[in-house]
């Protein structure tokens, strides 16, 4: 395990420092692959990756799946990357809601919504509920976000295994290569975790995986894009991130305006999909998060939104469904497994 602070330093590092760690990060790879290896590019942080990757290795090939949530921007980009493939999913983001659910909050909280909800109430629920013991993999779930397991609507994270990384671990199967991408540990909790545990490197795993960057900023980023003038999709002129259009992740921590108001500004056409046709209006009206202009919620900012979990969490405790979690576990047992005495 790397120690947290050893990420910070390496984090507080100049940009050439960065880039010759990196370097070094892929030279490693290359050779253990003996240049069996792909870059999984999506947008700018992957991008940079790849004009890294291909200064040392100029016939390295990329990926990018296709998955039909891209703006519209970084797929022509993409298309028009020499040396790239493009993959598709086999399942539409449509089948993907219908039969698992949609992506909100975040990618650890939509697993754990959706594995609870997949088991009849038992101990053995209750125990993953306070303990966070489902299939020895499961994390416990926050007692902020309980009420969600009173969604009338499915919620999961299946969405990101068959829209975005199946269809490219197929392709890297089918043609024997490994990957590297250009993701950062600064991007979120689980991708923190991933580093500390397996660093840049993971040559291991049952997925090998080079993250050669994880120890970038955003803002180093950024500044490799202006220092070395590397063309990246006109979208970033509007947008920080860009990630999937309609992915709620994270979407509770934003301001005013938010993905969904910016989408509408930008573009209205897959903002009104998105709503009417995928469902989403439902969803986002259910969990209280805007989506039209701003200046018709002056009022909705982030105090609102956990104004209402708090609300919607007092409710779902009187629910017969959160009553039947609880009851399922004697008061006995339940003491025992607080105390870890399970
Ligand atoms: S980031 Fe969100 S929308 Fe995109 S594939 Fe993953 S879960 Fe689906």
């Amino acid at each position: 395990m790397i120690p947290e602070y050893a990420l910070r330093q390496k984090q507080s590092l100049a940009l050439p420092g960065k880039v010759r760690i990196t370097e070094v990060r892929i030279r490693e790879w290359y050779d253990h692959y003996q240049g069996q290896i792909c870059v999984n590019v999506s947008g700018r942080d992957s991008l940079v990756l790849l004009d890294i990757v291909r200064s040392l290795y100029p016939r390295v090939p990329a990926v990018f799946s296709n998955t039909g949530l891209e703006f519209p921007e970084i797929v022509d980009f993409m298309k028009n990357l020499p040396n790239t493939f493009i993959v598709k999913p086999k399942m539409h983001f449509t089948e993907v809601l219908r039969r698992y659910g949609y992506p909100v909050i975040s990618k650890e909280v939509s697993r754990q919504i959706h594995d609870i909800r997949q088991k009849e109430p038992t101990a053995d629920l209750t125990k993953a509920l306070l303990l966070g013991q489902l299939d020895n993999k499961q994390s416990r779930l926050k007692d902020k976000w309980l009420f969600l397991l009173g969604a009338p609507f499915l919620i999961s994270d299946k969405c990101c295994y068959y829209i975005k990384k199946r269809p490219v671990h197929d392709f890297h199967k089918q043609n024997n290569l490994v990957m590297m991408t250009g993701i950062l540990a600064s991007d979120s909790k689980l991708r923190l975790m991933n580093y500390l545990q397996y660093g840049c490197n993971n040559f291991n795993g049952k997925m090998p995986c080079s993250r050669p960057m994880a120890f970038w900023l955003h803002e180093d980023v950024k500044e490799y894009v202006k220092q070395h003038n590397l063309p990246i999709p006109s979208v970033y002129d509007h947008y920080e991130h860009t990630g999937c259009m309609f992915c709620c992740f994270g979407m509770h921590l934003e301001e005013c305006p938010n993905r969904f108001q910016l989408l509408k500004k930008t573009h209205p056409k897959q903002w009104a999909y998105c709503l009417d046709k995928l469902g989403f209006r439902q969803v986002l009206d259910w969990l209280h998060l805007p989506y039209n202009d701003c200046h018709l919620f002056p009022e909705i900012h982030k105090n609102d939104f956990e104004d209402y979990v708090k609300k919607a969490n007092r409710e779902f405790k009187q629910s017969a469904y959160y009553k039947q979690l609880m009851a399922v576990t004697p008061q006995s047992k339940m003491t025992n497994l607080l105390l870890g005495l399970h």
